[in-house]
Order: structure tokens, then C-alpha cells, then sequence
């Protein structure tokens, strides 16, 4: 099956055989695997040792995005979401619920946020001391301006949280260059291309000590995961860890490594996302974005106008032909919902294309 979703994704099949074996997450051999990762994701994420730290926390994405949010932002102080789709909707929920003031910048999902859709926001509001933002919008698959903001909010001291879920290792910030970011976010189990089970968030050492004590949840809180890696040693996780999820962590670390690093993923998803966005135009399909506004994560078409069109019997009929995508849309219109990233290449993709063609015909035909 070739699976083409915004995560998890696609793996490769060393990925998947370094699971094949029982860990004891406090052993000294697991123990040394885990804290080589963390110094790896910092280097991936451009931090500085001993200014910021790779903090984990098991679970999905949104649980590391809610510990980040409870940790770095004080319990009734307010901070600004643009929203310009599904995830940034999700944030706004989470930290709503933990008790932060959200304020809400609404936008379009059809192209990504820049500074200047900003500032205004924050100029109108000075009680505003944080932005919190998604990086690669996973909904409609716009890219945000994550280097463009930061630099605008450092130069005026407001604090950014960036959920990076599906976009670190492949877009482009580092944090060396942007001390204005408190924390970014991810998961194994997207551009990284390892298994799901757990989050991390590189972060702030100062300020996930400044901020220790605020989280409101003794789950979800940074400053304490951090307390925990100085008392018990970087290579012990608090609370029991997906063992064999971080063993196939650092197998991806290194298929990442040798691929190329950042760049290297980078250009393979663009040329996936292209040949898609092509391929799918190519029979009759309409992109739901311009072609400028494109990332390289997520592509979004039209559904066929047809009525004889019908979401969940195509994405059946499509699996049929062994092509997966998303059974589900969280644009504003009903759109087809396919990644382009994970251990795939443009062969995968004209492969993807060719059955999503045959199925639409075999459908449409049959209905008629
Ligand atoms: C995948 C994703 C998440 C996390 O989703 P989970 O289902 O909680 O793992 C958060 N933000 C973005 C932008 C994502 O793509």
C-alpha cells in the first residue's frame, strides 16, 4: 500500500525493523540511542547546546503543542493565533481550554500568513505577548512565513511558539537564528519519516526555567521534563516512553543523514508535491491553492463537481488500486486531501496519479 497522508507516514522497511526487539527504557545501551537523538534533533533544529534543549513527551502532536502553550504561556495571559486553517483552529481550542486568552487573527486558507498580517493584530493589542502559529498548515497545505514573523516579533519582544509539526527537518528555522522562539514542535512520525508515539519540543532553556511552575498540568509541562533530564541524565525520559517508536527514531535519523539533511528532503518533497499538484491538474483536476501558494507537505484538489462523486467510495475504490490518502478534508470547500511526504518519490507519485485517475473514470462511469 502506498500510503500518501500528512502522517503518519510512509516509513522505510529499515525503519520499521529496528521495532522488532523488547527495550527497557532505563537499559544504559537504550538510554545512550536516546540521548544521541536529542543531540541530533538539536543540530537538525539549529538550537545552541546549553541554550536550548530537545524536551520529549509521548503521545501525538497535539500533546507536545498544549504542554508548549501551558509551559511558555501564563495561565490568563493572552496570545495571538492567525488562523488560516484547521491545525491553527485546533491550537486555538487546546489553549483556550488550558485557560490562555487566544486571540484570534482570522485569514485565508488559500495562502500562508506573512508579517505584515500580523503586526497590525499585535499593534492594536499590546497586551498580546506571544504568537503561537503552525508552521506548515496541514489543512489546506500553505506554508506560514515562520522566519518573515519571527524576525518581525523579535524586533518588538514578542515571544513565538511554533508548531512544526509537519514541517521541521524539511522548511527551513533555526532557532540559533531566532532566540525570539521560546519553542518549536514536532513528532516523529512526518518529515523525519520514523514511527508515531512520541513529540519533542526544542526549547528555550532560560525560559522554560523562567516559566517553571505555570503549566497548570503535571502532564503536559516542559520546564518539569527538563527538571527531570538534569536530575535522572538526558538519556532518561520521564513518564514510560514508546521504546521501540524511539530505537526506529533513530534509524530515520539516520536515512535522514545520509539522504542529505534538510536540503536533500526538502527538494524530494517539493518535487513530489509538484508532481502531484501537475499530475492532478494534468487530468482534469483543479488545485485548490495557486500554484505559488503551494508547500511541499500537503496537496489539495477540488473535489469533482459531479455529484456522482462521492468522498469515501473513492477513497476505497482508490485503495483498491493500493493508493491511500486522507477520507477526510479540513479546507473550507471539499477538496482530496494528499501528502507528499514520507519514503516516496515522483514514481510513487505518478503511480498515485494514474490510479486516482482510473478510479475517478471506473466511478464516475459506473454511476452514470
Ligand atoms: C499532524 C499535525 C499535528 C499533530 O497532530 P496529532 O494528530 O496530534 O499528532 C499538529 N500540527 C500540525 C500542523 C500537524 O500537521
Amino acid at each position: 500500500m502506498l500510503l500518501l497522508i500528512p502522517g503518519p507516514v510512509q516509513t522505510r522497511p529499515e525503519v520499521r525493523a529496528a521495532m522488532a526487539q523488547d527495550i527497557a527504557p532505563w537499559d544504559r545501551d537504550f538510554q545512550a540511542v536516546y540521548a544521541r537523538i536529542r543531540e541530533r534533533i538539536l543540530a537538525v533544529a539549529g538550537g545552541t547546546p546549553g541554550e536550548h534543549a530537545t524536551l520529549p513527551l509521548q503521545g501525538a502532536g497535539h500533546f507536545v503543542t498544549e504542554a508548549a502553550i501551558r509551559t511558555f504561556v501564563a495561565p490568563g495571559a493572552k496570545l495571538l493565533i492567525p488562523m488560516n486553517g484547521a491545525y491553527a483552529q485546533r491550537m486555538a481550542r487546546l489553549a483556550r481550554e488550558a485557560g490562555r486568552v487566544v486571540v484570534e487573527l482570522p485569514l485565508t486558507d488559500t495562502r500562508g500568513a506573512v508579517a505584515e498580517d500580523i503586526l497590525p493584530a499585535l499593534d492594536a493589542d499590546p497586551s498580546i505577548g506571544s504568537v503561537a502559529m503552525v508552521f506548515n498548515e496541514t489543512g489546506s497545505g500553505i506554508v506560514n512565513d515562520a522566519g518573515g514573523i519571527g524576525d518581525a516579533l523579535r524586533a518588538r519582544g514578542t515571544r513565538l511558539i511554533l508548531d512544526a509539526v509537519s514541517a521541521f527537518g524539511v522548511l527551513p528555522f533555526r532557532l540559533d537564528q531566532h532566540p525570539e522562539c521560546d519553542a518549536l514542535v514536532f513528532t516523529s512520525g512526518k518529515c523525519l519519516e520514523g514511527m508515531p508515539g512520541i513529540g519533542f519540543a526544542v526549547a528555550r532553556i532560560d525560559r522554560a526555567d523562567a516559566c517553571a511552575g505555570q503549566a497548570g498540568s503535571w502532564s503536559l509541562d516542559l520546564s518539569d521534563v527538563l527538571v527531570h533530564a538534569r536530575r535522572s541524565g538526558w538519556g532518561s525520559i520521564r513518564f514510560t516512553p514508546p521504546v521501540q517508536a524511539i530505537a526506529a527514531f533513530d534509524v530515520a535519523l539516520d536515512l535522514y543523514d545520509a539522504e542529505g539533511g534538510q536540503p536533500a528532503r526538502f527538494a524530494r518533497y517539493r518535487a513530489n508535491a509538484d508532481a502531484l499538484y501537475d499530475g492532478l491538474a494534468a487530468i482534469g483536476l483543479r488545485p485548490y491553492l495557486e500554484k505559488r501558494h503551494q508547500g511541499p507537505v500537503i496537496v489539495t484538489i477540488h473535489q469533482p463537481a459531479d455529484p456522482r462523486f462521492d468522498l469515501m467510495t473513492f477513497v476505497e475504490a482508490l485503495k483498491h488500486r493500493g493508493v491511500l490518502i486522507s477520507n477526510f478534508y479540513n479546507t473550507a470547500a471539499p477538496t482530496l486531501r494528499i501528502g507528499a511526504i514520507g519514503a516516496i518519490t515522483t514514481d510513487d507519485i505518478r503511480r498515485a496519479v494514474a490510479a486516482i485517475g482510473a478510479t475517478l473514470e471506473d466511478m464516475l462511469a459506473k454511476a452514470a
